[in-house]
């Protein structure tokens, strides 16, 4: 059945989870401080598991299920699918729910210099991490079904806020196909690359965030993932003619989505 198909029979009030794996809870703290939007949200779904902001019920059965994180061990595996389970939509929100995130990076390592890293950062737990974590990490949707995808680092309260009254209100939700530079256009945001030689990955990215970087003179790293119209030839030849090596430009292909395709195939190229 397709998720659209889906968008049937919800309760006048439908129930709500917000779930954390791997993650840093931006995307959950984007969502919090956007206090209006969580207060107009509560007002359309009874919120009954969200840690972060206070109702606790990890288990509980819930029409919407949002996840934060990416899949980094066997708990998360058997819990991602218990909550799958539990839920009738689920939600990947942000770039480490829809694409391992930057915790993601240490898919590019082998396993002797993991282990190196884990002794140095959590000499106490090398063990049970060592004994808990998967080989990889990934997204939501490499183990169960997902629904629907808010794309970001962090996403903003509008954007889950529109997610969710999309599907109350059996709303086709649209996928955003340009790339970031489209609203730099449209808005007469300064070029960085133009005006300031600063390296932006806009031409390769999804746009749906108005050019939040651009706009205060910051080239965008790509946080709501690959474009539809991504050129990454001419985009990797543009950082060249930049001055950056072929290290740096491996780093920014793969950075926040590094394991989404575009991405990362531009950076393996490098
Ligand atoms: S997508 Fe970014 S802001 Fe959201 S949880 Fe992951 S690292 Fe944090
Ligand atoms: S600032 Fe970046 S996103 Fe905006 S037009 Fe220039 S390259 Fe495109
Ligand atoms: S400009 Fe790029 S990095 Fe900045 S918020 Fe938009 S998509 Fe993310």
């Amino acid at each position: 059945m397709s998720a659209q198909d889906k968008l049937s029979g919800l309760s006048s009030k439908p129930t709500l989870a917000v779930h954390k794996f791997s993650s840093c809870d931006g995307c959950q703290l984007a969502f919090i401080n956007d206090g209006v939007k969580l207060l107009k949200l509560s007002e359309l779904v009874e919120i009954r598991h969200f840690a972060e902001a206070g109702p606790v019920d990890e288990n509980c059965k819930v029409d919407i299920a949002i996840i934060e994180g990416s899949i980094n061990t066997q708990h998360d595996v058997h819990r991602i699918q218990r909550i799958r389970d539990n839920s009738r939509y689920l939600i990947a929100m942000g770039a480490c729910a829809t694409s391992g995130g930057i915790q993601a990076l240490r898919n590019n390592t082998n396993k002797a210099e993991f282990k190196e890293w884990i002794k140095e950062v959590y000499p106490q737990h090398t063990d049970v991490i060592a004994k808990e974590e998967l080989d990889t990490v990934k997204a939501i949707e490499d183990y169960v079904e997902v629904d629907f995808e808010v794309r970001g680092c962090p996403v903003s309260g509008e954007q889950m806020y529109h997610m969710v009254r999309q599907l109350l209100f059996k709303v086709e939700s649209e996928s955003i196909v340009d790339p970031v530079c489209t609203s730099c256009k449209h808005r007469g945001i300064t070029c960085v690359i133009v005006a300031y030689n600063e390296p932006c990955l806009g031409p390769v990215t999804a746009d749906g965030c108005d050019a939040l970087c651009p706009k205060i003179n910051r080239g965008c790293y790509g946080c709501y993932g690959v474009s539809k119209y991504a050129n990454f030839d001419a985009m990797t030849a543009k950082l060249k003619s930049m001055g950056l090596t072929d290290e740096q430009i491996a780093r920014k292909y793969h950075f926040i989505n590094n394991q989404q395709q575009g991405f990362k195939q531009a950076g393996d190229k490098q």
